[in-house]
C-alpha cells in the first residue's frame, strides 16, 4: 500500500536532510524541531538525478518509524530557481536602503534592479528609516522609481512606519532581503516579526548577518505562509554575460522609448534623433535611472572590448 503522501515546503537544507513546513492544516504539525519534518529525498534524487532545493513545494509521507521523520516523493514543478541563494519558487525580492546612514547608492541600487528584470523577479524597494528623512526626499524617490516596475515603500523600523503595509506585501509569498549593510534589514525583519519574540528576533539577526556564520540556506517564516531569505549581497552582484544591446530592455521607462528612435540600434548614448535622450531632457524619464543606464552601458561595453 502507498504512503499517504502530504505536500510541504522545504524550509532548510542541512547534512543531507531537508526540512519541511506542511502546507495549510494537513496534518498536526510535530511538536520538536520547530515545527519541522525532518525528510531524506534519496529515492528523488536516484531516479532523476534532481536536488531539492530550499522553497521547494514537495510532496512527502511519514516514515513509521519516528513520527517527525519523512521521505520526500516529489518536487512540485519550480516556478524558478536562483543560484545565490540557492533556492526555488522566490515570489519577489525585497531590497532595503536607508534614506540616510548609510547615504543610499542609486547607481548600485539600479544595477541591483537590472539584474533582477533580468530574472523576471518582481522588487519591492524600501527606503527605511524614514523618521531621518528631510523636505521632500520622499517625493523625489517616488518621481525616479515611479516607471521603473517596482513597488516602492518607505518605513521606520524604530518608528513602527510602513511596518504593516510591508507585511500585507510579503504575506504569503518567498521573498529574498537584499540591501546594504546598515540600511536596516535586520531592523525591519526584526519589526515583522514582533518585538516580544527576542529569541526568534535573535535569529533572523543572525541569519541577516549572512554566510560567515550559517553555511546552510533557510527560509525564516516571518508569518503563515510568509518566508524570506537573506541574499548575498550585492557586492556579488554579476552583470557578465549581458551584452549593453541588451540593456534597453531592463530598464522598462528607457524601453518605451527606445522604439521611436532615428536609428535602429540606437544606444541612447549620443546618436542623433534619439528619443530616449529627448525624453530625459523633457523631464519624461528620470535623470538619475537615465545616468545610472549610462553608466552601466559603458561598464558593460568597456568589459566586452577588453575581452575581444
Ligand atoms: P542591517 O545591517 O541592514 O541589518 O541594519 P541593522 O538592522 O543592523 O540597522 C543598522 C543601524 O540602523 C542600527 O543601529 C539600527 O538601530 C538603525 N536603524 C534601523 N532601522 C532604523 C530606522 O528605521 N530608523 C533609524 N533612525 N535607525 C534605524
Ligand atoms: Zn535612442
Amino acid at each position: 500500500m502507498a504512503d499517504k503522501t502530504y505536500i510541504g515546503r522545504i524550509i532548510k537544507a542541512m547534512s543531507g536532510f531537508y526540512y519541511v513546513r506542511p502546507e495549510e492544516d494537513q496534518i498536526p504539525l510535530p511538536e520538536d524541531d520547530k515545527d519541522l519534518y525532518r525528510c531524506r529525498a534519496k529515492g528523488i534524487f536516484r531516479k532523476k538525478k534532481v536536488t531539492p532545493l530550499v522553497g521547494d513545494r514537495v510532496k512527502f509521507s511519514i516514515t513509521e518509524t519516528e513520527e517527525v521523520e519523512g521521505n520526500i516523493s516529489e518536487i512540485l514543478k519550480r516556478r524558478n530557481s536562483l543560484i545565490r541563494p540557492r533556492v526555488a519558487n522566490l515570489d519577489q525580492a525585497l531590497v532595503i536602503f536607508a534614506f540616510h546612514t548609510p547615504e543610499p547608492a542609486l547607481g548600485l541600487l539600479d544595477r541591483f534592479l537590472v539584474e533582477m528584470q533580468r530574472e523576471g523577479i518582481d522588487v519591492v524597494l524600501v527606503f527605511n528609516k524614514d523618521d531621518l528623512r528631510n523636505g521632500d526626499e520622499a517625493e523625489r524617490y517616488r518621481d525616479i522609481y515611479k516607471d521603473a516596475g517596482v513597488k516602492l515603500i518607505f518605513t521606520s523600523a524604530v518608528k513602527g512606519t510602513g511596518i504593516e503595509e510591508l507585511r500585507e506585501i510579503l504575506s504569503h509569498r518567498v521573498s529574498a532581503v537584499a540591501g546594504p549593510s546598515g540600511a536596516g534589514k535586520s531592523s525591519v525583519i526584526n519589526a515583522l516579526i514582533g518585538e516580544d519574540s527576542l529569541t526568534t528576533g535573535e535569529l533572523s539577526k543572525k541569519i541577516m548577518r549572512g554566510k560567515q556564520t550559517t553555511r546552510h540556506t533557510e527560509l525564516v517564516e516571518i508569518g503563515r505562509d510568509s518566508y524570506i531569505i537573506d541574499t548575498p549581497g550585492f557586492s556579488s552582484l554579476d552583470l557578465t554575460s549581458l551584452s549593453e544591446r541588451e540593456l534597453p530592455s531592463f530598464f522598462p521607462e528607457i524601453r518605451g522609448f527606445g522604439d521611436s528612435c532615428y536609428y535602429k540600434d540606437c544606444s541612447h548614448i549620443n546618436e542623433p534623433g534619439c528619443e530616449v535622450r529627448k525624453s530625459m531632457e523633457l523631464g519624461l524619464i528620470p535623470r538619475e535611472r537615465y545616468d545610472s543606464y549610462v553608466s552601466i552601458y559603458e561598464e558593460l561595453k568597456g568589459r566586452l572590448s577588453r575581452v575581444n
